[in-house]
């Protein structure tokens, strides 16, 4: 049995996401999803909390190939005690797939498997770059799944961006 991990802050969870967990899930047998600086929400770099980022994950990856557990993660102040936090939290796990040089540092230091998943279109599949969009009034849609879309409607995420965006 493989079981992989994936991290990220999915603020908000988007396409470039989703086609590597796509891709993860056909090598795999099961995937952990971590989701990051799980503490954090209503800021402008991290404007959603966890629990919304679960409903986005998991509403997202409905037809995922192989089973998956979303499991969010706070943040520790050292970064040399975050991978046995990470363990101490997540169903055990063997393979590590991220495209952030700190995890896979992380990881490759605790003797953990590390595989960095192909970008998909980086330049606007960013969470940076999503939130850009949506304080500035341009289309973000189409850079997230429908379900994401959904979440964001039913929980006014956009104009909650703008507010906390907002000086006082
Ligand atoms: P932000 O700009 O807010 O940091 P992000 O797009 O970098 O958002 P994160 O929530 O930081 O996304 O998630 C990080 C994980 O997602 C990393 O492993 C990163 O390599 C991966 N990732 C981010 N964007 C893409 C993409 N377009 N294609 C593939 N993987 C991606
Ligand atoms: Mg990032």
């Amino acid at each position: 049995m493989s079981r992989g991990f994936y991290v990220g802050r999915f603020q908000p969870f988007h396409n470039g996401h989703q086609a590597v967990l796509e891709r993860i899930a056909c090598t795999a047998d099961e995937i952990i999803i971590g989701i990051g600086s799980a503490q954090i929400s209503h800021t402008v770099a991290n404007p959603f909390t966890a629990g919304e980022r679960v409903l986005m994950l998991t509403r997202s990856l409905e037809g995922l190939e192989c089973p998956f557990y979303v499991i969010p993660l706070e943040d520790v102040q050292r970064n040399a005690l975050w991978v046995a936090h990470v363990r101490s939290m997540a169903p055990p796990f063997d393979t590590v797939y991220t495209g952030n040089p700190l995890v896979a540092q992380l990881f490759t230091e605790a003797g953990v498997n590390v595989r960095s998943p192909e970008m998909h279109e980086r330049l606007t599949h960013s969470g940076t770059v999503i939130r850009r969009r949506m304080l500035d009034g341009e289309p973000w849609e189409h850079l997230v799944p429908p379900a994401v879309v959904d979440v964001i409607r039913e929980i006014h995420g956009v104009e909650r961006l703008r507010q906390i965006a907002r000086s006082d």
